[in-house]
């Protein structure tokens, strides 16, 4: 570890020696690093944006609003509110006077002009409103006693913390949203936290659960709507998809609401094989956790076949990954095992101590980990470790491109759903076409 990697990232860069336990993770980016990382206001939008009926006022300069669906492309089956965003557009005159008023002022302008009427507002403060200190819970406590609507303040500037702290923020509002609702009966069923329905997953995890008798109440939050949230107290138990951005939400739900949590990952026949078996059984009903062995089982054997056609021409390439949660990140491995691949670096945006441990366990004896990687650092240890593909996401892919190495997008961007057995088909073929295009031969520095 030397030229390329700063001085003060080296304690987060670590190799198979230290086991994933001595990487330096959690903490803020370094300044100057350029960090890949999205910022606090970027984690909680991640979040809280797939509720379909809800109106999102980015409250700051309008830069802050390009974060949108557009480039988070949630699916849904009801509303599409979600898909706009509304910006309180601020300049250097409400720097200086406070842009309160402006707020105010966009909360009213929805209310007039907007339909559906908005029932639910999010209203997030990014830097600048944090900077001049514009007392957001303030507007948003008046506006809803005006509107008789629900109006949640999601202070979020981005300079607060790191992006886990937004994830963090928007478990609160979810939490400040269907606490009301804590009093229902409960009932047999499930919520899945953390799946956000990129191009249809939480639809495909849902009909898994339905086919083998579990309901689903509510889903935070792909394809949520403010009605479907509101039952989400009556579950009987939480599945926590995306660790990183939802552990938070569940640690809550089962300290106030009694709903105990199970970490899931549909990603890979083992874990998604794994997972449906925990769920089932963790309900306690034994004819629905036979029920899962013998869907498990078929719908495994049906794509067993699949990884058997595409395994001869990926066996021994060498994979990279940098993606955001370190859940998935163990995920994309243990795929890349199946296939006989190696991973050779693997990197995350917000892992944990124990999942780089995992991560560390699983990769490549040669493997490097990285937490918070900056582009300086993949480059340069792609090409050490002779990456043939990096999966990541919309940041990421240019940076492969431009040293000719083949891509994955397994982010919000992506238009196929990489969950469920559906998704292990379709995972298997893009690395396999990306992997092994043509196009390499024409590209210096490319794998073929
Ligand atoms: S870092 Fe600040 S200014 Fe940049 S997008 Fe995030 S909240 Fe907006």
């Amino acid at each position: 570890m030397n030229k390329s990697v700063l001085e003060e990232r080296k304690a987060s860069i670590s190799d198979k020696s230290e086991h994933g336990r001595g990487i330096c993770c959690e903490r803020e980016s370094v300044s100057g690093a350029v960090s890949q990382r999205a910022c606090v206001y970027c984690g909680a939008r991640v979040v809280l944006n797939p509720i379909t009926d809800a109106y999102h006022i980015v409250h700051g300069p309008i830069g802050c609003a390009s974060y949108t669906w557009d480039i988070r492309g949630s699916l849904t089956s009801g509303a599409s509110t979600y898909r706009n965003s509304f910006s309180t557009d601020l300049r250097e005159t409400d720097i200086v006077f406070g842009g309160e008023k402006k707020l105010s002022a966009a909360i009213d302008e929805l209310m007039e002009k907007t339909e559906p009427a908005p029932k639910l507002i999010f209203v997030y403060a990014t830097c600048i409103a944090g900077v001049i200190g514009d007392d957001i819970e303030a507007v948003c406590r008046a506006a809803a006693k005006k509107y008789g609507i629900r109006v949640i303040p999601v202070k979020a500037p981005g300079f607060s913390g790191t992006k886990p702290q937004g994830y963090k923020l928007a478990c609160d509002a979810v939490m400040a949203l269907i606490s009301p609702g804590i009093n229902q009966s409960k009932r047999f069923g499930v919520n899945i936290l953390g799946d956000y329905n990129l191009a249809g997953e939480t639809w495909i995890i849902r009909s898994y659960l339905e086919e083998i008798g579990i309901p689903v109440i509510s889903t935070i939050t792909g394809d949520a709507s403010y009605e479907k949230l509101m039952r989400a107290p009556t579950a009987v138990l939480n599945l926590v998809q995306c660790a990183g951005s939802s552990t938070y939400l569940a640690e809550r739900m089962y300290a106030e609401m009694d709903i105990p949590y199970i970490k899931v990952s549909f990603f890979g026949i083992e874990d998604t094989t794994a997972s449906l078996f925990r769920v089932a059984d963790a309900l306690g009903k034994p004819e629905i956790s036979a029920k899962a062995r013998e869907f498990a089982k078929r719908r495994s054997s049906e794509v067993v076949p699949v990884i058997a056609k595409y395994k001869p021409y990926l066996e021994g390439k060498r994979a990279a990954i940098f993606v955001g949660g370190g859940f998935k990140a163990i995920s994309l491995i243990r795929q890349f095992n199946e296939l006989g691949m190696k991973t050779m670096v693997a990197g995350t945006q917000t892992g944990k101590k124990d999942e780089y441990e995992i991560i560390s366990a699983l990769a490549d004896d040669e493997a490097v980990i990285l937490d918070d990687a900056n582009p300086a650092e993949l480059e340069r240890f792609m090409l050490e470790k002779q990456a043939d593909i990096l999966v990541g996401g919309v940041k990421e892919r240019p940076l492969a491109y431009k040293l000719g190495i083949a891509f994955c997008d397994h982010n919000h961007e992506r238009k196929h759903p990489l969950a469920g057995f559906e998704g292990i088909e379709n995972f298997v073929r893009e690395v396999h076409t990306t992997i092994n295009s043509p196009v390499w031969k024409y590209v210096k520095g490319g794998p073929a």
